[in-house]
């Protein structure tokens, strides 16, 4: 019998920290790649949204013409992982946004961007995440909390009583960066959410 096929899972590579996602995908066996054109996108069994600058990401991602194929793509299912900007710019709603500020939408929720404050840029914390057993190493860089969870949207870690990571069907989105520092279990739970 032939081996499975790895899944295909694309990093949004307009911007952000693109490279660390894709090893630590490669690293669990996904055969995982940049995407920064429509084509590409239609390749994805999964998209992970790196973190990043959100506005920057918004406006790139409309000027090279993805906005619109991510966010039919999104909610057609195609399971998507976001972290910190990727978090932001999966939320339906965001609090202290730029002007005009625009998302790829889908996942039921408000986000705070820089919620913990300008003074305390990054910092780190081992948080319970849920289905996880051991607590996750958790690196915060001016990151968003979540502010309001629909009701679909389940909370799988916590931080100061504020949801930091959520998932809603086949979308996950982290206000931390596990691609820095991490052992590699949220993108393996991500891996398990594409091969359903
Ligand atoms: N503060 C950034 C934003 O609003 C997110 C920071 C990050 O991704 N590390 O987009």
């Amino acid at each position: 019998m032939a081996a499975p096929r790895p899944p295909s899972i694309g990093v949004f590579a307009l911007q952000g920290d693109v490279r660390e996602h894709l090893q630590t995908l490669a690293v669990l066996g996904a055969d995982a790649f940049p995407v920064r054109r429509p084509a590409e996108l239609e390749r994805c069994d999964g998209l992970v949204l790196p973190g990043g600058e959100s506005t920057t990401m918004a406006k790139l991602a409309r000027t090279f013409e993805l906005l619109e194929p991510l966010r039919k793509r999104v909610a057609e299912g195609m399971p998507t992982f976001g972290t910190c900007a990727g978090m932001i710019l999966l939320a339906d709603q965001i609090e202290d946004g730029a002007a005009g500020q625009e998302t790829v939408g889908g996942l039921d929720v408000t986000v705070r961007r820089n919620a913990f404050g300008r003074q305390v840029d990054s910092f780190e914390a081992d948080l319970a995440f849920r289905g996880l057993g051991e607590p996750v190493h958790a690196v915060f860089i001016r990151a968003p909390w979540v502010e309001r969870t629909g009701p679909e949207v389940e909370v799988l870690a916590e931080t100061e009583g504020h949801p930091v990571a959520v998932r809603q069907g086949h979308l996950l989105a982290t206000s931390f960066h596990p691609e820095v520092d991490g052992d590699g279990r949220v993108h393996r739970l991500f891996l398990e959410l594409v091969q359903g």
